[in-house]
């Protein structure tokens, strides 16, 4: 059995078998005071774990046989003190790891096939769900509060707002105006001139 990749919220609801859903004042407030690169994985709904192709894979074999394989995600790792602030990468320890089990198949000693029997999502970081029973936050919620902070963070006021964007498009068909107008001279710059 292949588990595919599902969503990262949720699981423990769907554990439970019943879906809650946070409200938006309650993502709001989960957004603001989260971790941006926590807030980002939340937001993708999926995490970005590190890709292989170096070297060997597994660092164990249970004791059913399957061999294990650990991949964090490099994208909500713990934000080091000396690490440059969000966007920038963090560095730290990583808050998920994706736990692979593999069969690793042979025949006699001769390796021949490696296969996924089960994957799942390991919270290093017990904070990263957020507390049970916030409820499950959906990707686009969570957009939409990051996207209004930022926009508040800007202006409050719908004028400014319309001001502003006349203002850069303004800009912009002035820019290409000049654009237009270098290129004709290049133009006329590049015929070649007769007698
Ligand atoms: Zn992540």
């Amino acid at each position: 059995m292949v588990i595919k990749g599902v969503s990262i919220q949720g699981e423990q609801q769907a554990a439970r078998g019943q879906a809650m859903w946070a409200d938006d004042a309650a993502v709001d407030n989960w957004a603001a005071q989260a971790p941006p690169e926590v807030v980002d994985c939340h937001r993708r709904a999926r995490h970005r774990y590190a890709d292989t192709g170096t070297g060997l894979q597994f660092s164990a074999i249970t004791p059913e046989g399957w061999y294990v394989r650990r991949l964090p995600c490099d994208a909500c790792r713990i934000r080091l003190d000396d690490d440059p602030p969000w966007p920038a990468p963090s560095t730290g320890m990583p808050r998920v790891v994706r736990v692979e089990w593999w069969d690793v198949k042979h025949h006699r000693d001769k390796i021949t096939r490696c296969v996924l029997v089960r994957a799942a999502p390991e919270y290093l970081d017990k904070a990263y769900l957020g507390a049970p029973g916030f409820g499950r936050m959906r990707p686009r919620q969570i957009t939409a509060s990051v996207t209004t902070a930022e926009v508040l963070g800007v202006t409050q006021s719908v004028t400014q707002l319309r001001k502003t964007i006349r203002e850069t498009e303004r800009a912009a068909e002035l820019e290409r105006r000049n654009r237009m107008a270098a290129l004709e001279v290049a133009q006329l710059r590049a015929v070649p001139e007769t007698g």
